[in-house]
């Protein structure tokens, strides 16, 4: 599943570009278009409607992040309307490659390939540390910074970091 751009000439690449540029507010080094969550923006009317799914259901960031591409697009000087698509659902197989380098460089864990991820001996997913590329980590919390992260430790290079959970 990739983000489609169904663009109506120009105004409808403009439109995407500003909603695409819109930062995640809970990781802000990663964008809504990198995160896989803006589906798609078109022109209808005269009105520049946004399609976005949501990460996980109940995070508090959803409204944060429709309200943030509504900003968004009113700015570009387009009329704004929000579509919050909920199937199929997200998963963080729609991070696209560049966001999972983006959230390496910020130190996180980029979520392990939901489809074929490798799981150690009790259940865990066995999890690179984004500092040193070590598989020798350990879970310190089921919870990081946000509901979304967990917190994990590097065996080898001793630094603490945050897992994108797998969903
Ligand atoms: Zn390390």
């Amino acid at each position: 599943m990739r983000a489609t751009i169904t663009a109506a000439g120009d105004s409808g690449d403009k439109a995407w570009l500003a909603a695409s540029a819109v930062p995640d507010p809970e990781i802000p080094c990663v964008t809504v278009a990198d995160l896989g969550i803006l589906r798609s923006v078109e022109m209808i009317d005269g009105v520049a409607v946004a399609r976005l799914t949501p990460t996980y259901s109940g995070c508090p960031a959803v409204n944060a992040i429709e309200l943030a591409v509504e900003a968004a697009l009113l700015e570009a000087g387009f009329t704004p309307r929000i579509e919050r698509v909920m199937s199929p659902a997200w998963t963080t197989d729609w991070i696209t490659p560049e966001g999972r380098e983006k959230l390496r460089d910020y130190g996180i864990a980029p979520p392990e390939k939901a489809s074929g991820s490798i799981r150690s001996l009790f259940g865990e997913v066995e999890v690179a540390c984004p500092k040193c590329g070590s598989r020798e980590t350990e879970r310190v919390s089921e919870f990081g910074s946000t509901a979304c992260k967990a917190l994990y430790r590097c065996l080898t290079c001793r630094e603490p970091f945050d897992y994108f959970k797998c969903i």
